[in-house]
């Protein structure tokens, strides 16, 4: 996972592939494995990162050829608009028009769609970017892992878990635990694609950081994203050159007074510097914000999505807050699941389609039926915890975490057969 299927390589041109999926053609970067014409791979994300042999390459595709084409009309024909999908409200239908031709919605008309009330409406709403996600994206779903490395963190977010000082217990997976956990992603469950992640500060210097990046790009064929906050410029610069494509650094809430309130001796300003640094140097951008945090307005969210778009971001990342016991914002609520659609189905129909969006483990936290909702929400994209299971209950960034106690083999089981039933292939390349 990114559990792709075997492409094969039509044409090798300065550095970029064209490959061909059953003859749909996509391209990407192939700096990680020497090509041509003829061979076949496994892409993540635009890159290319492993190159397999032809017969193992044949036996995949068959075993996928019929599955492959199956999983598309069932998806197809549950998002196609049908006549029950207009409404009698004037002003609600116009705007679902417009969006469905792609039109650029006014800050009003979204800050309307964000506002409905109605089921019915929401509903509409929904169709829409499912609609939307069929029409710019097919079937595919992208399926990252996420190993979780260190839960020390020198930040104080107001909403987080393991905000320093106190938090849970603390733990540093060693560098041979680390390297061993992303080998079993890899090379037992399929993983293409990992993002390792950390609290800020996490007791591994940027150097040492760098060095296990480097180690597990060395040993795996997989794209490398990384989550450690805010590591600095030079820091990202080095971690690029180990081999990280990837960032995956949100920014919370648009709003510069908010953000300062909840993060402490940190600006918006810094973590922006830092997403546009990330870009300029090549990084994959993921990047978002919380819904329904303390203080923030549904004027907030519409914003929060266009900085994320802004961003350039590759995947958005929108998930509920929610309310950890020991931390400021303990008595506040989270939203509604509603709440938490509404922003994945608008962030869809907002940008259609460059963007993944994420159905986050915060929302899956939130509800059982996260995914199977997001997904028909215009969300297109799910991760696995792939952190050993002795660790994974320690990174408590809000309680209850969905999946806390399930082996990776039980959740990469699980995430297939959900994706299988709804018509989802995970099938992603990235744009
Ligand atoms: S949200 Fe991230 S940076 Fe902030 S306290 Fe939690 S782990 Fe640290």
């Amino acid at each position: 996972m990114c559990y792709t299927i075997p492409a094969l390589v039509e044409e090798v041109r300065k550095g970029v592939a064209t490959i061909s999926y059953f003859g749909e053609r996509k391209q990407a970067y192939c700096e990680f494995v020497k090509l041509s014409p003829g061979d076949y791979i496994y892409a993540q994300g635009g890159y290319v990162v492993e190159k397999i042999s032809p017969a193992q390459a044949q036996k995949t595709l068959k075993a996928w050829k019929d599955v492959f084409f199956q999983l598309r009309k069932l998806d197809a024909e549950s998002a196609a608009l049908k006549a029950n999908d207009n409404s009698s409200d004037l002003k609600l239908q116009r705007i679902l028009e417009k969006a469905r031709n792609s039109g650029k919605l006014s800050k009003a008309e979204a800050l309307f769609l964000l506002r409905l009330k109605d089921p019915q409406a929401q509903f509409l709403l929904r169709r829409t970017a499912n609609y939307l996600r069929q029409k710019f994206h097919n079937n595919s779903c992208c399926v990252h892992g996420i190993l979780e490395i260190s839960n020390i963190c020198v930040r104080q977010c107001a909403y987080c878990g393991i905000s320093a000082p106190s938090g849970p217990v603390r733990y540093r997976m060693s560098v041979g635990e680390i390297i061993a956990a992303a080998g079993e992603a890899v090379n037992k469950f399929g993983f293409k694609s990992l993002v390792l992640q950390s609290g800020e500060g996490c007791g591994y210097t940027v150097e040492e950081l760098a060095e296990i990046v480097k180690k597990i790009r060395q040993r795996f064929p997989v794209l490398i994203f990384i989550s450690f906050g805010e590591v600095g410029i030079p820091g990202l610069r080095k971690l690029y050159a180990a081999g990280a494509r990837g960032l995956l650094l949100r920014f919370e809430t648009s709003n510069p007074a908010l953000y300062k309130k909840i993060h402490p001796g940190d600006t918006l300003d810094s973590r922006i510097k830092h997403l546009q640094a990330a870009y300029r140097m090549g990084y994959l951008i993921i990047t978002g914000g919380l819904i329904g945090l303390p203080g923030s307005t549904e004027a907030d969210s519409v914003n929060d999505i266009n900085l994320a778009a802004s961003l350039h971001a590759e995947m958005l990342s929108f998930g509920p807050f929610l309310p950890h016991p020991f931390t400021p914002l303990a008595k506040h609520p989270a939203p509604s699941e509603e709440a938490v659609l509404g922003v994945l189905a608008l962030a869809r129909i907002i940008f259609p389609a460059k963007t993944k969006i994420l159905i986050t483990t915060a929302y899956e936290t939130l509800s059982p039926q996260a995914r199977q909702n997001g997904l028909i929400s215009g969300g297109n994209s799910i991760m696995i915890n792939v952190t050993p299971l002795k660790y994974r209950s320690l990174y408590t960034i809000y309680p209850h975490r969905a999946h806390a106690d399930q082996t990776v083999a039980q959740q990469v089981r699980e995430a297939l057969a959900m994706l299988k039933s709804f018509g989802r292939g995970p099938t992603d390349l990235g744009n």
